[in-house]
């Protein structure tokens, strides 16, 4: 995987987190990822674009 995909963790700063599940794709075309923090071990997902990768943390339910 490319440097520039690997998204730190947004709790922490972790740059090692892990890809725990690909969701699909949201309706903008951008893939949906499940990523896991092996630091502090906080869940949170991406919508990655060939482009530029940015984080949305979900609410918690
Ligand atoms: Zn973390």
């Amino acid at each position: 995987m490319p440097d520039r995909l690997k998204l730190p963790c947004k709790f922490c700063g972790e740059r090692n987190t892990a890809v725990q599940q690909t969701i699909g794709c949201d309706e903008a075309g951008n893939m949906v990822r499940k990523r896991v923090c092996p630091d502090c071990g906080r869940g949170f997902r991406t919508y990655e674009t060939t482009k530029k990768p940015y984080l949305v943390i979900p609410p918690r339910n």
